[in-house]
């Protein structure tokens, strides 16, 4: 057997992978007779596949290159990094500087008094950290029984068993028992498809007051937090009303709830800010954060907890933490992407640049007679895909015309993912005027060939 290595036929690298390589989320069927397509190498906002393709990734891969592919800089600081201390924990009154330098800049970046920074691994451990430190606080605040947590319905907040649990997707809590007890989910301000007659504004409204109702059918002395993404990335990239948020930072103000916003996806610029709850105008207790926070280069996740909850947190010993928690390459990585973000002014690109070209392309696009409207904030957006335009009907076989979307974007050398019959748009935050014009080229024909595909 020759050494594996991009040198060896497509085919045979594909039939490797199939024999000894379990995908996330993935089906043998779906990988079929194709096999599965060999990413090799990347550079800005395009990828390219072992048979030489260059596609244009309008995924930032898994909603995380903000800063786009081959940034050398990220790869001389890991490599520094890994020469002068490649490891050593956080855990038993140890530190490195790579931690302490990360935790500093993102309390300097984080709104408010989010201070402190508890390091994980990825976006699930941090979510698995959050669940356990609410229940924690309250418990060391003498209130051992507010440890109910509620979530959203179709909410993505992580694959580990306590995430996955915070999550609202019915189709992973069907496999492994979960949710785990004491995570309830309330409706998600998804207008689009579930909002009817309503208008926007009174539908998120409605959909806000569903988290009042539970705090009062659970006892607001039974509660610990409510978690939410500002913008809901995986469900659909559910932009909420205008009016969902302020009404859910009043509810939780008055029965005195934590608030966790789950920044993953929204957090490091992609909603045209820092973070999406300076998007929404909210104010949490503790932040959820990962992949954009190393721009995908690292696996690195946190969370940003608030003075008041830090502190007591603090006081006892939380049982609690990674082997991987502040890796220090992870964190040099980190500080250096978040070094260039802020050497190349990125955020002000996304709101002033990046952002309105991608709405005026997906306006284009929302005319589209297989699109039934636009859901955009910043640089995540999904055009849901519809029989019927006028009533934003949904298709009889939810998702095959997604997929087939899905299929035709490969085709044209494009990355849209899709979420059952919605087309996500999250591509890495250094794109130009210029590339949205090509990804909406490309879009077109995707969409075009879809809609014959499907008459
Ligand atoms: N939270 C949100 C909002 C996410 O979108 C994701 C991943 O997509 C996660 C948490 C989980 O992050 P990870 O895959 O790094 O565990």
């Amino acid at each position: 057997m020759p050494p594996i290595t991009n040198h060896l036929p497509t085919a045979d690298l594909q039939a490797l992978d199939a024999a000894h390589h379990m995908h996330p989320f993935t089906t043998n069927d779906e990988l079929g007779d194709k096999g599965a397509r060999i990413i090799t190498r990347a550079k800005g906002i395009y990828l390219t596949d072992s048979e030489g393709n260059e596609i244009l990734d309008a995924m930032a891969g898994l909603w995380c290159v903000n800063l786009g592919y081959g940034r050398e800089e990220m790869g001389n600081v890991a490599a520094r990094q890994m020469n002068e201390l490649p490891y050593y924990n956080t855990f038993f009154q140890t530190t490195h500087v790579p931690a302490i330098a990360l935790a500093k800049e993102l309390a300097d970046l984080a709104p408010g008094d989010l201070n402190h920074v508890f390091f994980a691994g990825s976006g699930s451990e941090a979510n698995d950290t959050n669940l356990r430190m609410v229940r924690t606080y309250w418990a060391q605040k003498g209130k051992p029984e507010k440890s109910h947590i509620i979530s959203r319905k179709n909410a993505y907040h992580g694959s580990s068993v306590g995430s996955a649990s915070l999550g609202g997707m019915t189709y992973m809590h069907e496999q492994g028992g979960l949710p785990i007890p004491g995570i309830h989910h309330i409706g998600q301000p998804d207008w689009y498809a579930e909002g009817g007659d309503m208008s926007p504004e009174d539908f998120g409204l409605k959909r806000a007051q569903e988290l009042e109702a539970k705090i009062v059918e659970l006892g607001a002395d039974k509660v610990a937090a409510f978690i939410a993404e500002p913008v809901q990335g995986a469900g659909g990239v559910v932009v909420p009303p205008s009016t969902y948020w302020p009404e859910i930072q009043r509810i939780c103000d008055k029965h005195d709830i934590l608030l966790i916003a789950d920044e993953v996806i929204c957090g490091f610029g992609r909603t045209g800010n820092w973070f999406g709850s300076q998007t929404m105008g909210i104010k949490p207790h503790i932040m959820t954060i990962a992949k954009g926070l190393s721009s995908g280069y690292a696996p690195i996740g946190g969370s940003i907890v608030c003075d008041e909850v830090a502190e007591v947190i603090n006081a006892c010993e939380f049982n609690h933490g990674y082997t991987y928690s502040g890796h220090p390459v992870c964190a040099a990585v980190a500080l250096e992407n978040l070094r260039i973000m802020q050497e190349e002014n990125i955020v002000a690109h996304v709101q002033n640049v990046a952002a309105p070209a991608l709405k005026e392309a997906l306006d284009k696009l929302g005319e589209h007679p297989l699109v039934g409207g636009v859901n955009v904030s910043g640089l995540m957006a999904s055009l849901p895909l519809t029989p019927h335009k006028e009533s934003r009907a949904k298709f009889a076989d939810s998702g095959t015309a997604g997929y087939i979307c899905r299929e035709h974007c490969f085709a044209n050398n494009l990355v849209m993912r899709h979420v059952g019959d919605r087309m996500i748009i999250s591509p890495p935050l250094i794109i130009t005027p210029e590339e949205i014009k090509i990804f909406a080229e490309r879009a077109t024909k995707a969409l075009d060939a879809t809609y014959a595909d499907l008459k």
